[in-house]
C-alpha cells in the first residue's frame, strides 16, 4: 500500500488516537491494512469489523500478539472492553471511530487521493468482471496496473482493492457490484475513476433493486463519483443509454454493435472457440481475434477498448491486450477433451441475459446439444417468468436436452417441455449426461447460480472423458 502516516489517518477518518506515546505515534507510517486475523497481522493497521458471522473486535487481542502496527475499532465497542483487555493494548495505538465499516472507505479514499495512477472503475449487470480482466490485460501492456482481485466489488472489496495500491502503480481497474441502492453510488465516490462504465443493464439481482429502472439507476451511481474531467462510457445499445446521457455532465464516449457509436464492430465471425471481428475507431478498421466465444464478449470487448481509448491507451496495445485475453474461470468457459465432447462451464454464476449468452455458444458446438441447468438466484417474485423464458430460449435455439435440478428451474423444464428432464441430485443429472456421450457426440452447457453449484458437475465430466 502507498504509505501514510497515523497522522494522516486519524484525521481522514475523523477518529481520536488513544496511545500511550501520541506525539510518536502520530508519524508511524502504515504500510498495510487488515481485516482478517485469519491472515498475519504483522505491521499492519488492523481495522474490526463487524460482519454477520463475527464482530472482529473480539480479535483485538489476537492482531496485537500477530504485531498490528495499529487498531482501528469502533468507540462503543472499546468501551465496553474490559480493564484487563484494555491494559493489554496498552501499547499498541489504537484509533477510536464512529464505525469501522465508513472509516475503511475514508481510509481508502485517501489512499486513493495519494495515487497519480489512471483509474478505470466499471459495473454492470453482466460482464463486469469479464470485461475487468480484458482491460487488466490491455492496461498491462501499457504499465503497472492494478486491478480488483476477483469479485472483491462492494462496499468492503473496493476499499481493500484500494489498499492494494502502491506508488509505481499507473493504472487502476476497479470492479464495483451492487445489489441495494446507493452502494455504487458510495464505492465509485471512494475509487473516483478517470473513466467510468456501465456494461449493461440486466435482470439480475433483481430482488434488491425492483425492476430494471431501479437497477440502472443504481448503475447510473457510477457517473456520481466520475472525476469532474472524466470520461463516461456508455453502451448505445442499452435501453437505459439515453437515461444515462442525462445523467452525465462529463464528456461521454460510446460503444455499440447495433445502434451508431465512436467504437463498433464489424464483420462478425462467430467460431467455435473464437470470435473474429474488425474494431471500428471512428473510421479506421482494426482485426481482432479473440480467444473466447460469443457474441456477447464482444460487446464486453467493445467495452474494454472504449475505456482504454478514453484512459489514452495507443489502440495497437488494445488489440493485443483483447488478443491475450483467455477467459475467466466458470465464465464460459469451452473444454473440449475429446472429439466427442465439448463441455461449457458457466457454472460462476447464472440470471436469464448470460444463459441466452451461454445458449448462443452451445448451438455452434458440434454434436448433440445439453443445456445442464441450476436454479438462477435473486430473481424476486420474477423467478418463474425468468425460469419460463429460459426453457423458451434453449427450445427455440434449437437445444435437444434440458436437464433441470432445482426447485425454481422446474419452470424452465415446464416450459422446454419434450426433450426436458427434471432431476433430484446432481449424481443422476451427471449420469445421464455420460450415459448421453457415451451414445452420440455432445456439446453440454453447464449453468446455474453460485448456490446450485453446477461445477460439481463439471468435474466428474472432464474426468470421466
Ligand atoms: P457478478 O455480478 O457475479 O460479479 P459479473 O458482472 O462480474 O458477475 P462475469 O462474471 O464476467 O459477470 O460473467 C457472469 C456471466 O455472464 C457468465 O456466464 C458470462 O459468460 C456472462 N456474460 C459475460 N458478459 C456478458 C455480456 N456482455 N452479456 C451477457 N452475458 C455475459
Ligand atoms: N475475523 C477475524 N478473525 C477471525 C474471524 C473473523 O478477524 O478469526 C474478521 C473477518 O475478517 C471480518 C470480521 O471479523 O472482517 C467479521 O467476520 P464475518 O462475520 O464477515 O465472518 P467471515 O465471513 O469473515 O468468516
Ligand atoms: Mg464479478
Amino acid at each position: 500500500m502507498i504509505n501514510v502516516s497515523l497522522e494522516l489517518i486519524v484525521k481522514a477518518v475523523d477518529g481520536k488516537l488513544i496511545s500511550s506515546n501520541a506525539t510518536e505515534d502520530k508519524s508511524i507510517q502504515v504500510s498495510k491494512v487488515n481485516t482478517d486475523t485469519r491472515i498475519s497481522c504483522e505491521q499492519c493497521l488492523f481495522v474490526a469489523l463487524k460482519g454477520p458471522n463475527f464482530d472482529a473486535h473480539e480479535f483485538l487481542l489476537e492482531a496485537a500478539k500477530q504485531d498490528a502496527t495499529a487498531l482501528m475499532v469502533e468507540s462503543g465497542a472499546y468501551e465496553k472492553l474490559s480493564d484487563t483487555v484494555k491494559q493489554a493494548l496498552k501499547d499498541i495505538p489504537c484509533i477510536l471511530v464512529n464505525n469501522t465499516r465508513l472509516a475503511l472507505g475514508r481510509l481508502a479514499k485517501l489512499i486513493r487521493e495519494a495515487s497519480n495512477a489512471t483509474f478505470v472503475g466499471l459495473t454492470g449487470s453482466v460482464g463486469k468482471t469479464s470485461v475487468k480482466e480484458m482491460l487488466a490485460e490491455i492496461f498491462r501492456q501499457a504499465g503497472s496496473t492494478l486491478s480488483t482481485i476477483g469479485n472483491l466489488n462492494n462496499d468492503i472489496g473496493v476499499p481493500l482493492t484500494l489498499f492494494r495500491l502502491e506508488s509505481h502503480h499507473e493504472y487502476a481497474i476497479i470492479e464495483m457490484g451492487a445489489n441495494h441502492a446507493g452502494e455504487i453510488g458510495y464505492t465509485s465516490g471512494l475509487a473516483t475513476p478517470d473513466v467510468a462504465l456501465i456494461n449493461n443493464v440486466a435482470a439480475a439481482h433483481l430482488e434488491g433493486f425492483g425492476d430494471l429502472q431501479g437497477i440502472a439507476q443504481a448503475k447510473g451511481e457510477i457517473y456520481d463519483g466520475l472525476k469532474k474531467d472524466g470520461i463516461a462510457i456508455i453502451n448505445n445499445d442499452d435501453a437505459f443509454a439515453a437515461y444515462w446521457r442525462e445523467r452525465i455532465s462529463q464528456p461521454i464516449k460510446t460503444f455499440a454493435m447495433h445502434n451508431s457509436a465512436d467504437i463498433m464492430a464489424v464483420n462478425l465471425e462467430l467460431k467455435q472457440h473464437q470470435v473474429c471481428f474488425d474494431l471500428q475507431v471512428g473510421s479506421a478498421r482494426y482485426a481482432v481475434t479473440l480467444n473466447v466465444p460469443g457474441q456477447h464478449n464482444v460487446m464486453n470487448a467493445l467495452a474494454a477498448t472504449a475505456c482504454s481509448i478514453a484512459a489514452g491507451l495507443d489502440i495497437d496495445l488494445i488489440v493485443k491486450g483483447l488478443e491475450s485475453f483467455a477467459g475467466v474461470k466458470g465464465r464460459l468457459q469451452v473444454h473440449r477433451p475429446s472429439d466427442q465432447l465439448t463441455i461449457i462451464d458457466d457454472t460462476y454464476n447464472a440470471n436469464y441475459t448470460s444463459f441466452t449468452a451461454g445458449v448462443d455458444v452451445l448451438v455452434k458446438q458440434p454434436g448433440k446439444t445439453i443445456v445442464a441447468l441450476g436454479d438462477m438466484g435473486e430473481l424476486g417474485e420474477k423467478a418463474r417468468e425468468y425460469h419460463q423464458k429460459a426453457g423458451l430460449y434453449a427450445k427455440q435455439a434449437g437445444v435437444e436436452h434440458l436437464l433441470t435440478i432445482g426447485v425454481l428451474s422446474q419452470f424452465a423444464h415446464q416450459a422446454f417441455a419434450e426433450g426436458a428432464h427434471h432431476f433430484t441430485s446432481q449424481q443422476e443429472l451427471t449420469n445421464f449426461i455420460i450415459k448421453t456421450i457415451k451414445q452420440t457426440k455432445t456439446a453440454v452447457l453447464l449453468k446455474g447460480s453460485r448456490s446450485a453449484h453446477m461445477e460439481h458437475v463439471v468435474e466428474p465430466l472432464l474426468q470421466w472423458s
